[in-house]
Parts: structure tokens; C-alpha cells; sequence
């Protein structure tokens, strides 16, 4: 029986999450805790960074497959003090597809022990 995904360090990642891990919805209180901390007020802030709304209303500031406007050249989160609730809860070792999980394990976790754990799956 395969065993949980190992959580990973996030701070030795390029950021796969940011670039290849899906949509960011945004709520209501996001917006406005994101417009306020750059300054903007809510409806600048959806003109300039809503970039796209689904049928029924959602909002997203990634698309399912660009990378975030807000990753920086550094590859860290530009606004990570006011980042979404999506952001805040999401961890690839949790998520639901394993294809994130795969691509920051196969940088971070020695081949021995991913070896190891294929072998036991
Ligand atoms: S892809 Fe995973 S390891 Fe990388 S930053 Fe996102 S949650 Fe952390
Ligand atoms: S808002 Fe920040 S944490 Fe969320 S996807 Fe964009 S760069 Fe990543």
C-alpha cells in the first residue's frame, strides 16, 4: 500500500503551485483584502486584476493555466501577506491531483527515497 505524500519545503520550490496548479478564486473579502494592500480600491482592483469571471460569477486572478500575475521575478508571492483564501489552504501533498506534488517531490526529495516509496506503492 502506497504511503501519504511527505510534505515538502515550500520555501525550496519554484513555486509549481503558482504557476501550474490551477485557478485562484477570489471572494469578496479577498478582493478587498488584496485592494487594500495595494493601495487600491475594490473596483480598480478587479479592473486591473480579475482575469477572468465564470458563468455563474466567480472571480479569478490565475487562470487554470497561467502562471499568478503576482509571482515575482524571485518566484515568491508578491502579496503573500493579503494572498487569497485559495492560497492560504492550498498544500500539493493534499491536493486532490498529484501533478504538482510530483514535479516539487522529484526537485526536493532525493531520488533514493522517491525510488524507495514507487517501490512500495
Ligand atoms: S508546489 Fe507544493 S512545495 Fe511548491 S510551493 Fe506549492 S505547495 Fe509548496
Ligand atoms: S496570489 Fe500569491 S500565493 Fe496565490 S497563486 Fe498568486 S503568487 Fe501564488
Amino acid at each position: 500500500m502506497s504511503e501519504e505524500p511527505r510534505p515538502l519545503d515550500c520555501l525550496r520550490c519554484p513555486s509549481f503551485c503558482c504557476k501550474i496548479a490551477g485557478y485562484v478564486e477570489v471572494s469578496d473579502y479577498d478582493i478587498r483584502r488584496l485592494a487594500k494592500f495595494l493601495g487600491l480600491s475594490k473596483r480598480e482592483f478587479e479592473e486591473k486584476h480579475i482575469v477572468e469571471r465564470t458563468r455563474r460569477g466567480k472571480k479569478h486572478i490565475k487562470s487554470e493555466l497561467a502562471a499568478c500575475q503576482f509571482l515575482d521575478s524571485r518566484r515568491r508571492c508578491s502579496v503573500y501577506p493579503a494572498r487569497p483564501t485559495d492560497c492560504r489552504g492550498y498544500y500539493c501533498w493534499e491536493a486532490k491531483d498529484p501533478a504538482v506534488y510530483r514535479a516539487a517531490a522529484f526537485l526536493q526529495v532525493p531520488i533514493r527515497v522517491q525510488q524507495k516509496e514507487d517501490s512500495k506503492a
